[in-house]
């Protein structure tokens, strides 16, 4: 099929495809070969609708208007309904244990006892979000013209501006509240930064600030606690490989038959009541953290401007192949730059693998568990909207300022990457 001018036919329809030995050859009309390597998950083909399903209406409804402020919705009011039901177990255990101590006696007894209910109030404890202890944090003399864009951004958002910046080489930005004192915190990854022009940093950071002013953090925290307190059950109640290794020697010496009998009726019943507490918890927080995306996306389109806010996304796609490039560079340590190379790496990628990344979104990221909705409707959206021009501009050299003020950060970062791909 393939002709010399670097181009060949379509299997499915025969269409006339460019040929790039670099990127994937796939087809605009009918998204032959759009996925050449195929689904990675094995999600049954009913909860795979499902999923679709919910986050179809969901674009639909912001499509046509209908949400227009952030906040409490039913999903988001249920998802913090039953999370703070789970997050009463551990509470639970703690005044389990002190009521045990203070009016069971003889003491002698209650006091072992109550180390049960103390110990289930400790492994199941909310923790504070915790930074990664390899991130650079940057404060705000260290860099004043990153913070005074940071500044401009969240006062147009209407936000409280943020503590601290935490760099790291990864292929994204983000949002998080710090420690018990929620210190408003945004991560800046370098493969992301570097990937992106002026106009789509303030637009990033738009969002990701968005986040903030939406308390989507604070929901974040709520329903993440709850959800570890499930994985710990989870955990607790499935079968373990040190179940499996009693079995084996239960069956060789002729006992124990009946403890593990317990044990899988006790997995089989329990186990799977937690099982089902966490997929109803991710279903119903589905809804409220797609739509939580959708409407911090707005806010970047009205602060960055939505050309900005469209482009930005578009790039997200391509952040994998950044940070391949910066890593890759970091290992074989070249001549070029690591930061240099993951820009021109973005850079050089061709509009038409771009389209065919964002299709990709399209088919692989309606998932539940991926925390975003597809990015080709994220664009989309943000294009239906009237457009809109920007409150808060970056100008290029303004920007390669900034870069300089993380020159420093920047290159204990890519130390600290070497150290870990060797
Ligand atoms: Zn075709
Ligand atoms: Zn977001």
């Amino acid at each position: 099929m393939q002709t010399d001018q670097g181009a060949t036919r379509c299997p499915q329809c025969a269409h006339q495809l460019p040929a790039d030995p670099l990127y994937v050859t796939w087809c605009d009309r009918c998204d032959w070969n759009v996925d050449p390597t195929g689904p990675t998950d094995k999600a049954p083909a009913w909860r795979l609708r499902l999923e679709h399903r919910l986050a179809d209406t969901l674009y639909r409804e912001l499509e046509q208007g209908k949400i227009h402020r952030p906040g409490w919705d039913a999903a988001r009011v249920a998802a913090y309904l039953l999370s703070t039901v789970i997050l009463l177990l551990p509470l639970a255990g703690l005044l389990g244990g002190i009521a045990l101590l203070a009016f069971y006696r003889p003491l002698w007894l209650s006091a072992p006892l109550s180390i049960i209910p103390f110990g289930v109030a400790l492994l199941l404890r909310p923790r504070a979000n915790q930074l990664d202890p390899d991130t650079q944090l940057i404060h705000r003399e260290q860099a004043p013209l990153l913070f005074d864009l940071l500044d401009k951004i969240a006062a147009a958002v209407g936000t409280t501006p943020v503590g601290a910046v935490a760099l790291d080489a990864e292929p994204n930005v983000y949002y998080a509240r710090v420690g018990w004192r929620f210190t408003p915190v945004i991560g800046i990854g370098l493969a992301a930064w570097m990937g992106l022009r002026p106009q789509e940093r303030v637009a990033v950071l738009a969002h990701e600030l968005g986040h903030g002013k939406n308390s989507d953090a604070r929901h974040g925290w709520v329903v993440n606690s709850a959800a570890a307190i499930l994985d710990e059950l989870d955990e607790t109640f499935s079968e373990q490989p040190y179940d499996r290794y009693r079995e084996e020697v239960a069956y060789l010496t002729d006992s124990g038959t009946a403890t593990s009998l317990i044990t899988r009726f006790v997995n089989a019943t329990v186990g799977g009541a937690v099982r089902g507490v966490q997929w109803v918890l991710t279903m119903i927080d589905l809804r409220s953290r797609q739509r939580a995306e959708y409407l911090a996306d707005r806010r970047s389109a009205e602060i960055a401007g939505s050309e900005a806010g469209a482009r930005a996304l578009e790039r997200l796609v391509l952040m994998d192949s950044s940070y391949r490039a910066l890593q890759q560079a970091v290992r074989f340590g070249s001549e070029v730059d690591p930061l240099e190379a993951a820009a021109r790496t973005v850079n050089e990628i061709p509009t038409r693998e771009v389209e065919r990344r964002l299709r990709l979104s399209g088919l692989r990221d309606s998932r539940i568990d991926a925390s975003h909705p597809p990015t080709n409707l994220r664009v989309k959206l943000i294009r239906a909207r009237p457009a809109q021009s920007a409150l808060v501009v970056l100008a290029n050299d303004q920007s390669r300022a900034i870069d300089r003020e993380l020159a420093v950060p920047g290159q204990a970062v890519l130390k600290e990457l070497r150290s870990e791909l060797r």
